[in-house]
């Protein structure tokens, strides 16, 4: 059963983390002609309107994406971060007024060349419906169905180079074993594919079974994001953090980010703090 819907979370510390992460990759791949194949196993809705009942009723963007928008004259001096806010500053109705978040399917279909192709999956009838009824180019496809499945059947694809985003809710804790197996099959098919996977920081550690996995599994070249918001209290079993592994990063993706997490972290709170290393090396 799929309970989870993305709009009561849109625009969180979480998806800032995730969609920063996602556009520097993006930047990167552009920086060559040759086209791109995207994909994303888990795409949800693609674009929130903020004053939407599921988004306000929470309001977590407000200490997420917003505090970023709120400074966004003092932190745009940081190349990355400057133009990832002007990229969030094309989707606002009013100039100026914070009222749409993008989520992955609006940053992936944002700068997508005629050349390069992108395949968004969503599971959920309700969410894959508001994706069908976004306006996204002609070289999108919308796929109703299983994402980690159809990123393995869709492989090799017709393009040189690949791009996969996989970021599921993780609603069930089986999904972390599914994720490494599908991550597994898809890197045999496609060595070099480019993958980001996004995972949750949670008091119970969860995700270590993903990131163990991925080692286990003989993959290389895994670099490892995490924005930890705060150190769990007794008892917490929220998130407390996010996590992001780039699997074969662009040259360069990890100062780049890291510059940009120098700016962010301190917007999030006193002790947000963001740890960039290399989980397998080359
Ligand atoms: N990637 C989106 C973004 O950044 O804007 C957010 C995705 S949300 C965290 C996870 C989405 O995956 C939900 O919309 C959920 O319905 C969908 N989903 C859950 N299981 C799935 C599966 N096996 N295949 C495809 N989509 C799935």
């Amino acid at each position: 059963m799929l309970s989870y819907q993305h709009a009561y979370h849109a625009g969180n510390f979480a998806d800032v983390h995730k969609h920063l992460t996602l556009f520097a990759v993006i930047d990167h791949l552009l920086r060559k002609e040759s086209p791109v194949t995207y994909m994303d196993t888990h795409a949800g809705r693609g674009l929130y309107p903020l004053a939407a009942e599921e988004t306000a009723r929470l309001g977590e963007y407000r200490k997420g994406f917003a505090r970023l928008w709120q400074a966004r004259t003092h932190v745009a001096d940081d190349p990355l971060l400057g133009d990832w806010l002007a990229a969030v500053g094309r989707v606002q109705a009013r100039d100026g007024t914070l009222d749409h978040y993008p989520g992955s399917p609006w940053w992936l279909s944002d700068r997508l060349r005629a050349s390069d192709r992108l395949m968004l999956f969503e599971l959920h009838p309700g969410e894959h419906g508001h994706l069908t009824r976004q306006a996204l180019p002609d070289n999108v496809q919308r796929i109703h169905g299983d994402g980690l499945e159809g990123l393995v059947k869709c492989l090799p694809v017709a393009t040189p180079r690949l791009c996969v985003l996989v970021d599921p809710s993780y609603e069930r804790k089986a999904e972390y074993g599914e994720v490494v197996d599908a991550v597994l099959k898809a890197m045999r098919r496609a060595r070099h594919a480019v993958v980001l996977v996004w995972y949750p920081l949670l008091p119970a550690g969860r995700h270590r079974e993903l990131l163990e996995g991925l080692r286990e599994g003989g993959l290389r070249k895994i670099w490892r994001s995490e924005l930890r918001l705060r150190e769990p209290q007794e008892g917490e079993r929220g998130m407390v953090g996010s996590g992001m592994l780039v699997i074969n990063p662009p040259w360069g993706l990890d100062t780049r980010l890291e510059a940009a997490m120098r700016q962010v972290t301190p917007l999030l709170g006193a002790t947000c703090r963001h740890h960039g290393d290399w989980w397998v090396g080359e």
